[in-house]
């Protein structure tokens, strides 16, 4: 049962000291979650701490006060209340999760389906395309503080989650919302420009490097590529570089199942997906690997070889898109 927004709103009113943490290996509607909320609470005159274990990505160091976030200390600190945003599983705070140990107050505010509603305060809307809208949705309704540098923070969180307003989980109410955000001053051709037009060169040498480790498999419905360690290491990239290169692969006609395998310092690989039907469901087939995320998004990090963890991962997709036929 999802707490009400009052509830939230009063929690939010009635402490003092704020934790305010997102998953690690942050996208765009964590980092932007995370800075939102935070200016929101301390234009109410809150104490808040915003930690992420990567801390800020250069690739959204553009952000309004960007620099609020930082990585966690690693001694615990005292906060009244610790607030979960855009986090499926509490273990995805990674070392954020220890620096809050004292907290009174858990709130779980997410998007995800597989989030199994941990905390004293839970909003948990899987049918919401981003934690970003959420947020406005509470911002709104509880009168919570909202100026540009917040609507800002809330137009990327909502941007880069909708696929720029792209995917099938962006709804009317995703387009009210950026109408009002827009109208808070947000400039819609700069943010996205900072967003989608200004990659390092890194990026798309990677991005070259994978298109030539392309393969398909089941006449066709299923892309995958895969990046070694030595790929990474040679071109110098960075894990933010990966976000977005699978949609290259998803953009291909016919493909209905979209892989993108990272080979990991830790003997694991992580594993991408993306799917372009509902019937597919890539969160199921990532759930078997210990993974999760939305039906149409997901990943996991699977124990084993780069070319082990490719063929049963592979194998385990082509069971439901019948590969054969
Ligand atoms: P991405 O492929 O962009 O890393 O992640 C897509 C979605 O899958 C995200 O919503 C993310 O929460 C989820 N996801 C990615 N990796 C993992 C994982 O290792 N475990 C779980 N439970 N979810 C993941
Ligand atoms: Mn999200």
């Amino acid at each position: 049962m999802n707490a009400k927004f009052a509830e939230i709103g009063q929690a939010l009113r009635d402490h003092k000291r704020f934790a305010v943490l997102s998953h690690v290996r942050p996208d765009g509607d964590a980092l932007g979650s995370q800075i939102a909320l935070a200016l929101s609470l301390k234009k109410l005159g809150k104490d808040v701490l915003v930690w992420n274990e990567d801390g800020m990505l250069d690739k959204y160091s553009f952000l309004p006060r960007a620099a609020v976030l930082t990585k966690p200390p690693t001694a615990p600190e005292d906060v009244d209340v610790a607030i979960a945003l855009d986090t499926a599983i509490q273990n995805r705070l990674g070392t954020a999760l220890p620096a809050v140990r004292s907290a009174k107050v858990w709130i779980n505010i997410d998007h995800h389906p597989s989030n199994p509603a941990y905390g004293d305060l839970v909003y948990v809307d899987p049918t919401s395309p981003a934690t970003g809208q959420i947020l406005f949705e509470l911002i709104a309704s509880e009168k919570l503080p909202l100026d540009l540098e917040i609507a800002e923070n809330l137009y990327v969180a909502i941007s880069t989650d909708t696929g720029s307003f792209q995917y099938p989980n962006t709804t009317a109410r995703t387009f009210e919302i950026a109408a009002e955000l827009v109208r808070t001053g947000v400039d819609v051709g700069r943010v996205s420009q900072q967003l989608y037009e200004n990659f390092p060169r890194r990026r798309v040498e990677l991005l070259r490097e994978l298109l030539g480790t392309m393969r398909f498999e089941g006449n066709g419905r299923v892309a995958s590529f895969s990046l070694t360690l030595k790929m990474a290491k040679d071109l110098g990239v960075l894990p933010e570089d990966n976000e977005g290169l699978i949609d290259h692969l998803r953009a291909i006609r016919g493909v209905i199942v979209a892989v993108f395998f990272e080979e990991l310092a830790d003997g694991k690989v992580r594993v991408s997906m993306r799917s372009k039907t509902a019937d597919v469901d890539v969160c199921a087939i990532c759930e078997k690997f210990g993974g999760g995320g939305h039906t149409l998004a997901a990943g996991a990090r699977v124990r084993g070889t780069l070319a082990e963890v490719e063929k049963r991962v592979l194998e385990a997709i082509c069971d439901v898109v019948a590969c054969d036929s």
